[in-house]
């Protein structure tokens, strides 16, 4: 069994305390010892990484994961590609995430259906690196809505399964499940970037989505949903979806209703998208600030920061990650959403460490009985060896050349090791 021994590091274990110095011990998968001090852990037998002056964490985990986006434009980029090209641009991807230290990846949904699953098989039998994967479906929409691109004249088929009805519903959730996805999503509500459908209205039955819910827990699958309107957020609390995104609309009784599910719901608010066209940055890609006045993308950023700051109140265990994948929204650069946090919905840098890693780690053990996310005994063995101090400024963990050790499942996917020596004996 292989183990490593960290010492000397400055170890941030996502519980909430301070920092410490100590040694961790990983042996096989898992976290095996964690002590604080020097010299209390004995090395026999361990590859030892000198770690002091460095910033030991748990591995992120991308809450909103599209592993089949790079630099998309359009729509029509995730349509165009192939079977086969969009595979291997779908393993490009999973090996970015993890070079930038998120070693855990939530599938939202791609743009094909087997995309995530076929990666994710890989990844777990060696054959690629990328993280820890819960592969996400297709979209599952409704005619009219998010996602359905056909029209009368011209039937072609969007990155969607469109469905009217329960039956028609429950028949795409259980195609999603045999082809092996483990997250099923809902377009529930509409989106500014589909004008028959705006942010604020719901396409979506509430009979459709508890029949996608019940249909996907009896696969022993979870629902991921699309929502943005304040009649969709409360029909995806009352039908049992597990993973909520966006919810930039809400009233007092929505906010009640996430109160009292919040031991059961993980919700990602998913700002960067917005954040990026709001402050011009996908301007070079034809869509300016100015078109997203006309969207009502600064109306959606407002609701939004009122929503997700009364949640982080409500102690909403709220994860990062947001649609990155776009050209102007790179995958890569998933840990701008830790700064997000802090200053849309006013977390401290360590509470928004802890929804990049403690609850991350909490909602991709939710069906299988471990435990990740934290540096804790018996812990799986995730973790970020940073040159630079994230508490102090959560950009360090942006730059991919500071994260010297990134460790998955007690294997170590890179070692920069000589940087190590090298900071020891200076
Ligand atoms: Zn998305």
């Amino acid at each position: 069994m292989n183990r490593t021994l960290f010492t000397g590091a400055r170890v941030w274990d996502a519980s909430g305390a301070a920092p410490f110095e100590g040694e961790v011990l990983v042996e096989g998968n898992r976290v095996r010892a964690v002590a604080r001090g020097r010299g209390q852990i004995a090395p026999a037998g361990a590859e030892v990484i000198d770690a002091r002056g460095m910033f030991l964490m748990p591995g992120m985990t991308e809450g909103h994961a599209h592993l089949s986006f790079e630099a998309v434009t359009a729509t029509e980029d995730l349509i165009t590609p192939s079977p086969e090209a969009h595979t291997l641009l779908t393993a490009r991807v999973a090996k970015v995430l993890l070079d930038h230290g998120f070693t855990s990846a939530w599938g939202a949904s791609e743009a094909k259906l087997r995309l995530g699953v076929a990666v994710r098989d890989a990844v777990n039998a060696g054959l690629l690196q990328g993280p820890r994967i819960r592969a996400g479906s297709l979209e599952i929409s409704v005619t009219g809505a998010m996602g359905d691109e056909s029209r009368e004249h011209n039937p072609r088929k969007g990155p969607s399964i469109i469905v009217d009805g329960v039956e028609e519903m429950r028949k795409a959730v259980r195609l999603c499940c045999r082809e092996g996805c483990d997250n099923i999503k809902l377009d529930v509500s509409g989106d500014p970037f589909y004008p028959n459908t705006p942010a604020h209205t719901t396409p979506m039955t509430f009979d459709e989505i508890r029949v996608a819910v019940e249909t996907a827990h009896d696969y022993g699958r979870r629902v991921n949903a699309h929502t943005r309107s304040i009649a969709g957020s409360k029909a995806c609390l009352r039908a049992g979806v597990d993973m909520l995104y966006h919810c930039e609309y809400s009233d007092p009784e929505l906010l009640d209703l996430f109160e009292a599910a919040r031991d059961k719901v993980f919700v990602a608010p998913t700002v960067s998208l917005f954040h990026s066209i709001v402050n011009n940055e996908a301007a070079p890609n034809g869509l300016t600030a100015e078109i997203g006045g006309y969207m009502g993308i600064p109306g959606l950023v407002e609701a939004s920061i009122r929503t997700h700051t009364e949640l982080r109140k409500r102690g909403i265990r709220h994860l990062i990650g947001g649609d990155y994948g776009f050209a102007w929204s790179r995958n890569g650069t998933n840990a701008r959403d830790l700064g997000f946090f802090v200053k849309y919905y006013g977390y401290s840098p360590v509470e928004a460490l802890r929804c990049a890693t403690a609850h991350g780690g909490a909602a991709m053990t939710l069906d299988n009985g471990e435990k990740l996310g934290e540096v804790r005994e018996g812990y799986l063995a995730d973790l970020l060896l940073v040159d630079g101090d994230p508490l102090a400024d959560l950009s360090v963990l942006l730059d991919a050349q500071r994260l010297v050790v990134i460790m998955k499942d007690g294997q170590v996917h890179k070692n920069g090791s000589a940087t190590v020596q090298r900071r020891a004996a200076a």
